[in-house]
């Protein structure tokens, strides 16, 4: 898939005349009949979090997109969902484990490819601690293939899913955040 084309459309989505145009990367306009779509910006959310002894949670990624790649908990906010619910849901359906009080970091653009379209995202991140001990877990194998808890030093920027990660992993590591969120 070629991150350059990105129209997810064929034909017009309202009255199937081929072609189209992709503005901005956003919006589709049928010159036919003058429909348009906007192909606005997904919200997404993730949890950094560390254990006692600093390391931090990663996720290797069961599906694509960056199958056998680094993620962290997290997922797409659902529609009318709050976003303390949807960082909630997500770590839920994940690794089945609720957490505390989400404490924000920053927001970071990402191109997300599912089924030959790309989903431009905007993927917020958070630190969290996860209350149940990792015995307690209940990991989903569909998305986990499995958990990876990594010191900063172990990191390869390389094996991150996503250029999201890798910004939020660059900002962290250099040490934006060291007199506030670290739990
Ligand atoms: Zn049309």
């Amino acid at each position: 898939m070629n991150p350059d084309e990105p129209n997810p459309f064929q034909f017009c989505p309202r009255c199937g005349a081929p072609g189209g145009e992709f503005l901005k990367r956003k919006e589709f306009h049928c010159r036919v009949c003058g429909h348009r779509y906007f192909h606005n910006v997904a919200a997404a959310a993730g949890i950094l979090t560390q254990d006692t002894q600093g390391r931090f949670l990663f996720l290797v990624r069961g599906m694509e997109p960056g199958r056998g790649l680094l993620g962290l908990p997290g997922g797409f906010v659902d529609p009318g969902e709050p976003l303390d619910e949807a960082i909630r849901r997500e770590v839920r359906e994940e690794i089945g484990a609720e957490i505390d009080t989400p404490v924000f970091l920053d927001g970071y653009p990402n191109r997300y490819a599912f089924a030959k379209i790309w989903y431009n995202t905007l993927d917020l991140y958070f630190t969290a601690k996860v209350l149940a001990p990792q015995e307690e877990w209940s990991v989903d194998p569909r998305e986990v293939s499995s958990l990876a808890w990594k010191y900063p030093a172990e990191v390869r920027p390389a094996d991150l899913a996503f250029p999201s990660l890798q910004a939020l992993w660059s900002d962290w590591t250099a040490g934006r955040w060291k007199k506030g969120a670290q739990s």
